[in-house]
Order: C-alpha cells, then sequence, then structure tokens
C-alpha cells in the first residue's frame, strides 16, 4: 500500500499537519514518535510534554498545561481518519517516489512526507550526564526536564545551568519543590525574555551563579548526586557546591539524524526548507522545530504543520491518481 502522506513526529507541527491532512480526506500515517523508545525523539506529543504551564498558545486565556494542550491537539488530529503508528521512525529513504519510511523491519510508503520531528534538550557534554546504567548520574540526578523529575527534590537543593528561557522556566517550576534553586550561567547577562528574567530574578528560592561552568558532578561511584565542582570563566576560580540535583536547560538540537544524506540541512542540522515547508527533496515537507531555530514556538509548529499539509494537498491534487510519481529538483 502507498499512503498519499506520512507524518513523522506528534508534536504541534505533527498533529496539526495530521488535523488538516485528515480533514483534507488524505487519510495521513502518523508515526508519533512512540513513547520511551531512543534518545532522538521526546516521543509522542514532543517537547510541550515537558513543560508546564504555557500562556501564550491564543485561545487558553489562562494558559494551559503542556501534556493537556498536547493531549488535546492529539484527540482532534485523531477525529478525522487519521492511522496512527504508535512507535519510532527508524529509517527513511527519500531517493525516489514512493518514498519510504522504516519502524524497525515494519516499511511504510507514501507519495509525500512532512517530517515534524522536532528537537531534543542538548547535554553540558560532561561524562556525568551519561546515564546511570553506563556509570554517569543522568536520570539519578542529572536531569533535563523539571516537569518530570522536579518532584524528587522535595526540600533539596538544586542547580539549574542555562541562561535562556528554559532555564528561567525550569528554575521557577522547581521553586514548587526544592528548598533553593540556583541558576548557573556561563555569561552575566540572561538571554531570556525580559518577563521570564524578571520572574526569575524576584523569586527569593533563586540564585544565581555568574560567568562559570559546571565542570565536574559528584559522586557518581555512589549513584548519587552530592555536589558540583564549578569553574569561573572570567576568574578561572574553582569552586564546590553542595546540592542534590542537576538540571540542564541549555537548548535544544533538531531531531535530524535520521534524515543526514536524505534532506539538505544547515550546519546545525536544522533542515533547510524554501516556501515555508519545502525541503530539498520534492514532496518532502518539513514543519515545526526541525527546521526552524528562529521562533520555536508551539503556535508557530502548529502554523507550520498547516501550511505542510496544504501544500502537501496542493501537490496531491494537482499530480491526480497517477502511479507515475514525478520528482523535479526545482519546485
Ligand atoms: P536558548 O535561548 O538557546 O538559551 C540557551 C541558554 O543556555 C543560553 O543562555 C546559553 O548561554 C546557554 N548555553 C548554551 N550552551 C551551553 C553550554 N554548553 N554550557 C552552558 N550554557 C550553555 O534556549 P532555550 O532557553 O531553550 O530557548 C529556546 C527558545 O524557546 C527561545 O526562543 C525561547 O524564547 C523559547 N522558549 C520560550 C519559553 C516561554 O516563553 N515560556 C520557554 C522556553 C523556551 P548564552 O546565553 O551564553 O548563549
Amino acid at each position: 500500500m502507498v499512503h498519499k502522506l506520512i507524518i513523522i513526529g506528534s508534536g504541534p507541527a505533527g498533529y496539526t499537519a495530521a488535523l488538516y491532512a485528515g480533514r483534507a480526506n488524505l487519510r495521513p500515517l502518523l508515526i508519533d514518535g512512540g513513547v520511551g523508545r531512543g534518545q532522538e525523539m521526546q516521543g509522542a506529543g514532543g517537547q510541550l510534554m515537558l513543560t508546564t504551564e504555557v500562556e501564550n498558545y491564543p485561545g487558553f486565556e489562562h494558559g494551559i498545561q503542556g501534556p493537556d494542550l498536547m493531549t488535546a491537539m492529539r484527540k482532534q488530529a485523531l477525529r478525522f481518519n487519521v492511522d496512527l503508528v504508535e512507535d519510532l521512525a527508524t529509517r527513511v529513504d527519500f531517493s525516489e517516489r514512493p518514498f519510504k519510511v522504516w519502524v524497525e523491519d515494519d516499511l511504510y510508503r507514501a507519495r509525500t512526507v512532512i517530517v515534524a520531528t522536532g528537537a531534543s534538550a542538548k547535554w553540558i557534554g560532561i561524562p556525568e550526564e551519561k546515564p546511570v546504567w553506563e556509570g554517569g548520574l543522568g536520570g539519578a540526578g542529572i536531569s533535563a526536564c523539571a516537569t518530570c523529575d522536579g518532584f524528587f527534590y522535595r526540600d533539596k537543593e538544586v542547580a539549574v545551568v542555562g541562561g535562556g528561557d528554559t532555564a528561567m522556566e525550569e528554575a521557577i517550576y522547581l521553586t514548587n519543590h526544592a528548598s533553593k534553586v540556583t541558576v548557573i550561567h556561563r555569561r552575566d547577562t540572561l538571554r531570556a525574555s525580559k518577563i521570564m528574567q524578571e520572574r526569575a530574578l524576584k523569586n527569593p528560592k533563586i540564585a544565581f551563579v555568574w560567568d562559570t561552568a559546571v565542570v565536574r558532578v559528584h559522586d557518581p561511584e555512589a549513584k548519587k548526586l552530592s555536589g558540583l565542582t564549578l569553574r569561573n570563566l572570567k576568574t578561572d576560580e574553582v569552586s564546590e557546591m553542595a546540592v542534590q540535583g542537576l538540571f540542564v536547560a541549555i537548548g535544544h538540537r533538531p531531531n535530524t539524524d535520521l534524515f543526514h544524506g536524505q534532506l539538505e540541512m544547515d550546519p546545525n542540522g536544522y533542515l533547510k526548507t524554501t516556501h515555508d515547508v519545502r525541503t530539498s527533496r520534492y514532496a518532502v515537507f518539513a514543519a515545526g522545530d526541525v527546521q526552524d531555530h528562529e521562533y520555536r514556538q508551539a503556535v508557530t509548529a502548529a502554523g507550520s504543520g498547516c501550511m505542510a499539509a496544504i501544500q502537501a494537498e496542493r501537490l496531491l491534487e494537482a499530480e491526480g491518481d497517477t502511479d507515475i510519481l514525478e520528482t523535479p529538483t526545482d519546485w
């Protein structure tokens, strides 16, 4: 069977693309990223499954919890003839149409594809970030998701690395659980938006350590986080900080490993697009954070998911019901 459209990924971009394509009778196949398999994608629902309050998604006067928003988007999309694979795409071949997408050994084929695999949290790059079963403290003291793990730090002291909106959001959220939150930032000014900076700076439970990097985390041998070794990047002074948890909030990288050699990317790995959502390969579209390093908002991701679905629908409509699938290089 050749599907008209396969959508890979299920954040705001993927669900919105599925909603529009479903309503346009394309009967899209949505490969939703699954839950808990692989490090590449976040699992179904994407990054908003790992956030708390979303105040800037229009339509929710009093804000909405990220996971609630994604659950609603999923249910809304699945009302409209969307076939669902609750798993992770593991390989693709876009060299000719119909395109091929594998989920382990299962092969799916489609005339058009929308890539909406989003982005994932970045790590500092110190050995202790490895998962606990590989000798590190990842998942056992070091986390990239305060919403997921904050609960474990009730009345404990924790640190957050980063100076952007994510770091401020994580720090503020952690004050609901931890007795003290210290933000460790590598510069002396924050990158976060003014409103988030103000909220964090005036929160009495949040302290700031400037111009500083985390160089070691203790103590992987004990399988328990007991403190950090810090280095002041201006003075080179080394110091110790006693905390029980470390939250890394230094931004994200696009989930594009699957597409190397298939689709053109910029130097940071984001998919290159023209006409908003067209990749370098005819009939393959990209929507959301996987192709957007500038806005990276749920609402812009949803908007580009809509654009990709409409463009896919128009392409299929123009082609008509034919087995001859063209692949012009210019589109
Ligand atoms: P970001 O804006 O790229 O900020 C990343 C922060 O981490 C920066 O302060 C950066 O330092 C620091 N950093 C990067 N690599 C580092 C490293 N190896 N070691 C130590 N520190 C490092 O990422 P983000 O905070 O995830 O935000 C991404 C986008 O999402 C932004 O557009 C943001 O506005 C948006 N967002 C919005 C909200 C909200 O509105 N509620 C919430 C979350 C995210 P430098 O400053 O020195 O570069």
